[in-house]
């Protein structure tokens, strides 16, 4: 939803991979909030979230204050102090929203849960009524236009609430905008709505006998029973009758994702497929109102859009939705040979398991059979993996890379009374030895009934400048992931899937934690969608480089350093499949930019669907699914789940710019805070990547911006073809240039064959035959500097 109090990132949810580990509800817990009770406060160190009807005052309060500040702007002449208030009123209203959905989200509180989505709804309803407010707009504008705004970012913060506020259609008509009103309301009941039917069916499947369930799944599932008649081995007796023990699979995501991988069971598999991916039936209508209320919503704009997705799309770095498009089908086209011959090897490998030539390769099959493939040919085995992965030794990652990175220390914090709101959760400040406490992280790692099942990052309060000495420090609730508890007396251990979204969230964190803006408006996340996902991309790096891994994951019981091979096998595994988890992730961006693009009245969701699986997959539909009715990044990211895959890309081209030669020096760190982190969205998404990385991190096209692929598709080892031309001249370039120089400077080795040869995207210079030997970061240091070298340096030192 298009909003004056702008929260395009206040939230972020982390994207849908295939297989996700069971995780279940636990019982005990690691870390304990040991809160002497220090001072009475309320839930996130509200005073007002004391009890649940807090949420009411809450709201009262947040209204009254940000009328009082609308007066206040309504007499105050063009200034930066427009900005400032107009700062404040965000600041209020965020506290609200964003405190609301964290609690809606995490509260294991019903009765809190329940005011949360009520402050929810009439925080949202207020918000409706100051972004259609004329004289706030005409404030804005004349600030933008006269206010003598004397920084850059205060100019930028009117210039995108008067945007905004244009966007979200201030120069309607009364009776337009009181539509754009109701669609609003409408579209945020439409995804509550999907996301509760989601909750409420998550679909079942009864399996007899119990013995088609692996023993290690056993325990998570509900048991069933059932009659049979005669004897049966393993059948228990009750009241003179037989009775046969099953289990009953709930198909919810987690579940499912699960049941995938690990039941040897074809049909517990397929059965387990189409009953997940058939619920919830009554999102399909629900879908369907959404895409059409999004789509009314964009047309009735003064400058009417073509669709949803140009709407959405408009202020993102890619601005337009045919810049996304050939974006994906770019990406589409150049994973799919690899996709493909992935696809192959996983059905010729069923067939030698099942003996049988003719047998096809389904979807349900997928995790599953490559589950087996990954741990043979890597001889993985998860279970020893996450013994290197215990829950402490992670979180001491995180120290250690924020130490190395930034200098900074985690600090604990005691919780006031009522401040958490559950006994697993931690507080910590992220604290400089110079500059004092930087900001407040909640962590909310375990699985609980009730709680938001994926991951996410949640932003509490961003930071801004009060003033002249004070800064308002930012709070978030990073992390919330869905780890499974320690069992009996045993150390919660992750795998490495885990670790890495805590790296990912914990990207997040620092992207709130680590801004200093002078406007809550572009408080860490608070930046254009299609670069929000890039920090926290960034930070899975760290979960994957053997140099951070050797600094933390350790032996849960001998405090053995992970051992590198492991770690090479791990990766190795995580390549075999790449190809085909790309292409799904262009898949769901191909589905949510069809669903909100220019409307055929012709098709429903579900065949736009299968069409587009047909197309873009290696992967068969099967008639009767729908799993998009579950797929809740629909709701929050609508037309812009490109981001992730956006992310992806500028993520590889820092972290091979910048930060994988010294992954954890403070010079890198200090590059990532001073050009990326702290500037949040204050700054231009574009000029900052390049500052960053370069200006090769990414291309114009068509208006937009979209990233650079080399980086990525050299880590995939994808061909990259126009990409891989011009590598090709390049070095036909070098090639020349150097035997020039090489005569040149008659050097002693000038009369040695030299040749050139191209593998991937590193240039290997060859001596009489033998290659030069070099580590893979001096070979990265030949591709980027050796053209200069041969010019201006002697050529020895390049490759001797
Ligand atoms: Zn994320």
């Amino acid at each position: 939803m298009q909003t004056l109090i702008r929260r395009k990132a206040s939230i972020l949810r982390s994207w849908l991979p295939l297989s996700r580990e069971f995780t279940t509800s636990r019982k005990d817990y690691f870390f304990t909030s040991v809160a002497p009770e220090v001072c009475e406060s309320g839930l996130y160190g509200f005073e007002l979230l004391k009890s649940p009807r807090g949420f009411r005052r809450f709201v009262d309060e947040a209204i009254e204050r940000s009328s009082e500040l609308v007066s206040y702007i309504s007499r105050t002449p063009p200034s930066m102090e427009i900005v400032r208030a107009m700062d404040e009123i965000s600041d209020t209203v965020c506290s609200v929203v964003d405190s609301a959905e964290l609690c809606r989200n995490t509260h294991p509180d019903k009765e809190f849960v329940e005011e949360a989505n009520k402050a929810c709804m009439r925080i949202q309803e207020y918000l409706h009524i100051i972004n259609t407010d004329h004289n706030l707009y005409n404030a804005v504008k004349r600030a933008e236009r006269d206010g003598n705004l004397d920084t850059d970012e205060a100019k930028r913060a009117a210039n995108s609430l008067r945007v905004d506020f244009e966007k979200g259609g201030i120069h309607l008509s009364s009776d337009k905008l009181e539509r754009v009103n109701q669609l609003n309301i409408d579209i945020a009941h439409m995804c509550r709505e999907f996301g509760d039917n989601i909750m409420a069916d998550p679909g079942t499947v009864d399996v007899f006998p119990e013995s088609r369930i692996p023993k290690h799944m056993r325990g998570r599932l509900r048991p069933i029973y059932r009659s049979i008649s005669g004897s049966s081995k393993g059948s228990l007796e009750s009241g003179g009758e037989m009775k046969e023990r099953g289990f009953q699979i709930t198909t919810d995501p987690g579940t499912l994702s699960s049941v995938l991988q690990w039941v040897a069971d074809d049909e517990v598999r397929r059965q387990s497929y189409i009953q997940g991916n058939s619920v919830p039936l009554a999102n399909l209508a629900v879908l369907d109102k959404l895409i059409a209320a999004r789509h009314e919503l964009a047309q009735i704009q003064i400058i009417g859009h073509k669709s949803f997705a140009e709407f959405a799309v408009s202020s993102n770095l890619a601005s337009s939705p045919e810049v996304v498009m050939s974006f994906l089908l770019e990406l589409s086209r150049i994973v799919k040979p690899q996709a493909d011959k992935e696809f192959y090897s996983i059905a010729e490998f069923k067939r030698r398991n099942c003996n049988e030539r003719a047998v096809d390769l389904e979807p349900w099959d997928e995790a599953y059979y490559t589950g087996i493939m990954k741990s043979s040919a890597y001889n993985l085995d998860s279970t020893i993996v996450s013994s290197y992965f215990p829950l402490s030794q992670c979180i001491e990652g995180l120290k250690i890379l924020v130490q190395s990175l930034f200098g900074v220390t985690f600090r604990s914090i005691p919780f006031a009374h009522g401040e958490s709101w559950h006994h697993d959760v931690l507080k910590i400040a992220l604290h400089h030895p110079d500059e004092g406490d930087l900001g407040y992280l909640y962590l909310d790692l375990y699985s609980r009934m009730g709680k938001y099942p994926g991951c996410a990052h949640f932003a509490i309060k961003g930071g801004r400048q009060i003033s002249e000495t004070e800064y308002q420090l930012p709070v978030c609730c990073g992390s919330v992931c869905n780890f499974s508890g320690p069992s009996g007396s045993s150390t919660a251990r992750l795998n490495h899937w885990e670790v890495e979204t805590l790296f990912h969230e914990f990207g997040h964190a620092l992207h709130s934690l680590l801004s200093r803006t002078d406007y809550q408006h572009f408080s860490g996340t608070r930046v254009v969608h299609d670069l929000a996902e890039t920090p926290s991309n960034l930070f899975e790096y760290y979960a994957w480089d053997y140099r951070v891994l050797s600094t933390f994951a350790r032996h849960y019981s001998t405090g053995e350093v992970i051992p590198e091979k492991l770690v090479e096998s791990m990766k190795g595994a995580r390549k075999m499949f790449a190809a085909t988890e790309m292409q799904r992730q262009v898949f769901y961006s191909l589905i949510d930019q069809t669903l909100f693009g220019e409307q055929l009245s012709t098709k429903d969701s579900v065949s736009v669907v299968a069409d587009l699986k047909r197309r873009f997959t290696s992967w068969k539909h099967v008639d009767g699914t729908h799993w998009h009715t579950r797929f809740n990044h629909l709701l929050n990211y609508g037309a812009g789940y490109y981001s992730y895959l956006y992310a992806k890309c500028f993520a590889a081209t820092i972290w091979q710019k910048v930060c994988e030669q010294d992954p954890l020096s403070l010079e890198t760190g200090a590059t990532l805070r001073s050009k990326l982190l702290r500037h949040g969205g204050a700054k231009d998404p574009s000029s900052l990547l390049k500052d960053l990385a370069g200006d090769s991190i990414l291309r114009y096209h068509n208006g937009g911006v979209m990233p650079d692929l080399t980086c990525l598709c050299e880590e995939m080892e994808l061909e990259n073809s126009s990409n891989n031309r011009l590598r090709k001249w390049r070095v036909r370039l070098q090639v020349i240039w150097a035997k020039k120089l090489l005569c040149r400077q008659n050097l002693a080795f000038q009369k040695k064959k030299i040749q050139f040869s191209l593998k991937a995207r590193e240039i290997y210079l060859v001596q009489d035959g033998d290659f030069v030997t070099a580590s893979s970061s001096s070979k990265r240091w030949l591709n980027v500097h050796c053209f200069w070298k041969f010019e201006a340096v002697n050529c020895s030192s390049v490759f001797i």
